[in-house]
């Protein structure tokens, strides 16, 4: 009997890996969960880990393919929120933002990769952001790290075909996740940081489920897309930032002052 398709989603102890881990499970996907924290799953093993660490990446990636002998799917999905006006960042905020954002999906790739170039067979679905393709203020470390996931990906994707090895990048809107209650963890306060949903909600209007944003990842996954862009109000902001780059910034700009203008000066 052929053993059952594997997959390793970081960040699945909540919202968006964790319906994605939810809907892989129930397709007969042998689902490892990372996360910082335990989830309350049935039915999937999971690690404790903390994805700015390479090693331990590295040592759970290679668990799932010793205990499976197959490695099908890692979805490099962990990911903090962390915003401000950029006057207010401090250098914490931007690199706990590349920290977890860009070099915990580093340690993902660089741990699967080479598996999957052996296996022939693989892949890759890192979680950037809508923030990874337009301007987006108020959160310049996240669009920072976000901006380079999808530039790693679409680069990477591009080699890795040689090998058989697949890569997306999903760029979602606003979804409504535990994130939006809880940017710069561990960080110093900012004003905006603190009103994340509200100011998600004043852009996008209603949050997007995470079990539909789960769901169009597997269809997009399924398809072999590049990038899985959702809901359909972010595919319209990305083709309208491409079509006008300027007219996006002005409308970042118009955005900046409903949601948040910059602190007073004392
Ligand atoms: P979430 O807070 O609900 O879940 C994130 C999970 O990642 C949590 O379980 C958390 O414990 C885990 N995590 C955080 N730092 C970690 C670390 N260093 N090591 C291991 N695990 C860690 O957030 P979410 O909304 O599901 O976000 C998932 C991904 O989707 C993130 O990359 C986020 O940037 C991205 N995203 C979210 C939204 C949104 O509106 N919610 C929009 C676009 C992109």
């Amino acid at each position: 009997m052929r053993s059952p398709k594997t997959a390793f989603v970081t960040g699945g102890a909540s919202g968006i890996g964790r319906a994605l881990a939810t809907a892989l499970a129930a397709k007969g996907v042998a689902v490892t969960v990372a996360d910082l924290v335990a989830p309350d799953l049935r039915g999937m093993e999971h690690v404790e880990l903390d994805v700015t660490s390479a090693e331990a990446v590295a040592s759970a990636v290679r668990a799932v393919r010793q205990r499976h002998g197959r490695l099908d799917f890692v979805f490099n999905n962990a990911g903090i929120a962390v915003g401000g006006h950029a006057e207010e960042l401090t250098l914490d905020h931007w690199n706990r933002a590349i920290d977890v954002n860009l070099r915990g999906v580093v340690h993902g790739v660089h741990a699967a990769y080479p598996i999957m170039i052996e296996q022939g067979y693989g892949h890759i679905v890192n979680t950037a952001s809508m923030a990874g393709l337009v301007p987006a203020p108020l959160m310049l470390p996240y669009t920072a790290s976000k901006h380079a996931v999808v530039g790693l990906s679409m680069a990477l994707r591009a080699e890795a075909a040689a090998h058989g090895v697949r890569v997306s990048v999903v760029c979602p809107g606003f979804i409504d996740t535990p994130l939006l209650d809880n940017a710069n963890p561990g960080l110093p306060y900012t004003e905006t940081g603190a009103q994340a949903r509200d100011a998600a909600v004043m852009a996008q209007g209603r949050l997007y489920p995470v079990e539909s944003l789960a769901a169009d990842i597997l269809r997009g996954v399924a398809r072999n897309r590049a990038l899985i862009v959702a809901p359909a109000s972010a595919r319209l902001a990305w083709r309208a930032a491409r079509l006008s780059p300027s007219g996006a910034i002005r409308a970042a700009a118009l955005a900046i002052r409903r949601v948040s203008p910059p602190p007073k000066r004392t």
